[in-house]
């Protein structure tokens, strides 16, 4: 295996930075140094943990041009989008601030058995295992959690994306946070995340990325008989009924879809439009993606380069595939860009089957199918293994009650779509995953209820 790895920048190819590809003998040493520090920090009263947390915030939001800069430069996505990573994983630390004094128990009288006390306890050493989409954010939202339960977290932050998280873990332990209790580990899936799975003092594993990944992760963690929290990708659906307004309908689809070129769990993948509005809604699409400017994030653009050059292959073989099968039409863009980093034009698809899009596309390609009924939508909606999140665009209480209760995914947004604010718990149904993160969910991914019974 290397002993380092190279971080490049998506939009020039130019390499960024290193990272250390740390060995299993390494991992163990970060594993036992959480584990030293876990009977104090266990014990760390809320009210300091939730301190720590605002003072990490302060730092993060007080260095957001800096920080941001370096996440475009590692990830690709426009500064814009940056900033509203770098801010809202701000937001979730404060989040975590507020809740971390309110981890539930249960204290009552059980007649004929006696008093029962049930308290929920800390799991241990936490592995949390970040992708490279939403590094930040999906970072905040692991660590934050883990942390305000009183565990230890070791994260491994993808290859491609592991820079602006060291940042983000300096401002944490310069708030207050002990190194111990928050180390990041870098490395390959591999090599580094197998070691951090399969270790015997890692207790918990929260995984975030591809179905095939996390499926791997399951197989390694299974022997060890360790929790899981998994949250995979999904293949979220957008509906467009005929009574939504459209105006707003179109402009919230090319948002979400294009917004981090389309490398986002819950983007809307598959537009589903009523056949009565569908040629109006795919014209409205491509008049705003012909104002899209494409290019390097850190200027004045509207969508940046894929982050890696695997993606920009697959999204190339993906729609070059359904025009040759004539699964969709095209509508708008189509090609690889010809600059030097992992450019692809932002793609309008039309008519495009159902079956052409069942596994997820994990790129800037809006894919439209129009669809006759209710039932038929629903039917296409639900008819993948994936299961994260869907939208209904709607005037009609009855018809948004109707899509809410037949949509089988972990999040329905109703005339929305992508918004996670961190008190809504997030997670997927089927292949999308299993667990939640943030809510008050979190608190049954990152503790375990000792049961004491008085007699
Ligand atoms: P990936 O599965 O390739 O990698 C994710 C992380 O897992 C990386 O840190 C990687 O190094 C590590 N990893 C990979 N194989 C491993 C193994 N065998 N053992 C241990 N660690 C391993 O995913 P990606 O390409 O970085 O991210 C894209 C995928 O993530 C998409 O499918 C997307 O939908 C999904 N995603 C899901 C959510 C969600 O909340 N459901 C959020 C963001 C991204």
């Amino acid at each position: 295996m290397q002993p380092s790895l190279d971080v490049r920048n998506p939009a020039t190819n130019e390499v960024i930075g290193t990272i250390k590809n740390t060995t299993p003998d390494d991992v163990d040493m970060c594993v036992s140094a959480a584990q030293e520090i876990l009977p104090v920090w266990e014990k760390t009263a809320a009210s300091k943990r939730a301190v720590l947390f605002v003072n990490a915030a302060s730092l993060i939001r007080s260095r957001v041009d800096g920080l941001a800069a370096l996440l475009t430069t590692e990830q690709g996505k426009p500064l814009r989008e940056a900033r509203d990573e770098i801010l809202g994983s701000a937001h979730v630390f404060e989040y975590y601030a507020s809740v971390c004094g309110s981890i539930p128990g249960d204290a009552r009288d059980l007649p004929g058995y006696g008093y029962l006390n049930v308290v929920r306890k800390p799991l241990g050493v936490c592995a949390a295992i970040i992708p490279w989409n939403m590094p930040v954010m999906i970072f905040a939202w692991k660590a934050g959690a883990a942390l305000a339960c009183g565990n230890a977290v070791l994260a491994k932050p993808s290859k491609t994306a592991p820079l602006t998280i060291i940042k983000i873990a300096e401002a944490l332990h310069e708030g207050g946070f002990p190194k111990e209790a928050l180390q990041i580990v870098t490395g390959s899936g591999e090599q580094t995340g197998s070691a951090l799975i399969t270790h015997p003092d890692v207790r918990h594993i929260s995984f975030t990325g591809s179905i095939v990944s996390g499926k791997a992760v399951s197989v390694l963690a299974a022997p060890h008989l360790k929790k899981l929290t998994l949250e995979l990708g999904g293949n979220d659906s957008f509906i467009v009924t005929r009574t939504a307004d459209i105006e707003a309908a179109v402009k919230a689809a090319v948002r979400n879809r294009f917004y981090n070129c389309g490398q986002v769990c819950t983007s809307a993948k598959r537009i589903l439009v009523d056949e009565h509005i569908a040629e109006d809604f795919v014209h409205k699409a491509e008049v705003m993606l012909s104002g899209y400017v494409v290019g390097n994030g850190l200027e004045k653009v509207n969508m940046g380069p894929l982050n890696n050059a695997n993606q920009l292959a697959l999204i190339e073989a993906f729609v070059e595939g359904v025009l040759d099968r004539d699964e969709a039409q095209l509508v708008y863009g189509g090609k690889r860009l010809d600059m030097p980093g992992n450019f692809y034009a932002p793609t309008l698809l039309k008519n495009v089957s159902p079956l052409a899009v069942s596994e997820e596309i994990f790129g800037p390609v809006m894919s439209v199918i129009p669809f006759g009924s209710a039932d038929e939508a629903l039917d296409i909606a639900n008819s993948t293994m994936y299961g994260l999140g869907s939208s209904v665009w709607t005037s009609e209480i009855n018809t948004a009650r109707r899509f809410a209760e037949g949509l089988r995914c972990g999040v329905v947004w109703v005339n929305k779509h992508l918004t996670l604010p961190p008190e809504m718990p997030f997670g997927g149904v089927g292949n999308s995953g299993f667990g939640r993160e943030n809510g008050r969910d979190f608190v049954y991914e990152y503790t375990e209820p000792k049961s004491i019974l008085f007699g």
